[in-house]
């Protein structure tokens, strides 16, 4: 811990340092990218959302800064500090936006919806778009242009940079059978998702990771939902609850998303800018790749067990989730005219999505659903 701060005081005072010298040169960080030197050398420092080693997310992160050195033949060098390394995991955003000691972090949109309520759309709503959708809207649609109109106040450039798929419902220690039994439940369920469950009759209560399987397993909750099967039995939820509920209505597809400060963006030569987005796109699609396969490994695993009861909510608590959603939606829309904003653009482009979807994937995966009906 010593050695720890004491490199990060080092580090800083360094930066300081550097700071110092930067703007006593007159160079300052603020150079359009076209007057930077074309072999001016950029250590950056990136912080994440992520508690450290988490699997997938960790292993991605530093595959894309491998890449990006390699790319730029070493002129750019990224450094990644987990959640808690650098600075506490839900400071990413302003430690970004400040650009002081780091330059880029990577986390999720929703966990800042307290500074920019809409950011919400660009992670994860409360039967929104699937991760193909969200990949259409960010780089067909209007959304990574929405997304980086409300960053800029902030400095911020953000880039979608993976996906955790379609999350799990959560883990129950009490069945739910019929809309009744929404009544009063006590879920740790974040955000949106949260605000949709306490319109349907229940609490919302949030608990940081580390502490939903206590609150779990002690009876202080009776529901909880953190990812999907591989970070869910990573934290242990398999052995604090008896049932597992499918599908994750409250996020159907979580964009995960790289932040760059925006001054410090602006600083680099044009082709290491190229770099990065180029980097990142890539990175986004080895997360999501990776996602889908974990969680398929560890479903299986975990229904092979036979531990938990694995449970699909039945249609109609689904439907009155969907009609609480639309409810809890409209009011985040009469407090933020952002959100109100976003929330037609991605509802619109939804809309288009699913006209489509009713003849091609859509209609597709019906066939396979009705021979498993048949079958049974
Ligand atoms: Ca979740």
């Amino acid at each position: 811990m010593f050695a720890f701060v004491v490199r990060h005081l080092l580090g800083y005072g360094l930066l300081v340092l550097y700071m110092f010298l930067l703007n006593g040169c007159g160079g300052g960080t603020t150079a359009p990218s076209s007057e930077a030197s074309a072999d001016q050398k950029f250590k950056w420092k990136m912080v994440t959302a992520w508690p450290p080693n988490l699997p997938v997310n960790h292993d991605v992160i530093t595959e894309f800064a491998a890449a990006v050195a390699t790319m730029s033949r070493g002129q750019l060098t990224i450094q990644v500090f987990a959640g808690g390394e650098l600075i506490p995991a839900l400071e990413v955003f302003d430690a970004v936006s400040s650009g002081k000691t780091v330059q880029m972090g990577h986390g999720a949109a929703y966990y800042w919806a307290g500074k920019v309520p809409a950011a919400q759309f660009m992670s994860a709503v409360p039967f929104g778009l699937t991760a193909s959708g969200m990949s259409a809207w960010m780089y067909a649609g209007d959304g990574l242009k929405l997304w980086r109109d409300l960053y800029a106040p902030f400095d911020i450039l953000p880039f979608p940079m993976g996906n955790t798929g379609t999350q799990m419902g959560g883990w129950f220690n009490k069945r739910i059978d019929s809309p009744a039994d929404l009544q009063g439940l006590k879920m740790r369920i974040p955000g949106l998702g949260g605000k949709t469950l306490a319109e349907a009759g229940g609490n919302s209560i949030l608990y940081s990771g580390g502490l939903v399987y206590t609150a779990l397993e002690r009876g202080i909750i009776d529901a909880a939902e953190w990812v999907g099967p591989l970070h869910d039995v990573r934290l242990g939820l398999d052995r604090a609850a008896k049932y597992y509920y499918y599908p994750g209505w409250h996020e159907p597809s979580t964009q995960l998303e790289l932040i760059v400060n925006k001054t410090a963006w602006e600083s680099l030569p044009k082709h290491l800018q190229t770099i990065i987005d180029t980097a990142a796109t890539a990175a986004g699609v080895a997360l999501h790749a990776r996602m889908e396969v974990e969680n398929a490994k560890a479903y299986v695993k975990l229904r092979e067990s036979g531990h938990v009861e694995l449970v699909q909510f039945p249609q109609d608590v689904l439907a009155t989730l969907h009609a609480s959603a639309k409810r809890a939606l409209d009011a985040e829309a009469g407090k933020d005219e952002g959100f109100h904003a976003v929330r037609d653009n991605y509802e619109a482009f939804r809309d288009l999505l699913d006209s489509w979807d009713q003849v091609s994937e859509g209609a597709y995966r019906q066939y396979f659903e009705r021979a498993t009906e048949e079958r049974k």
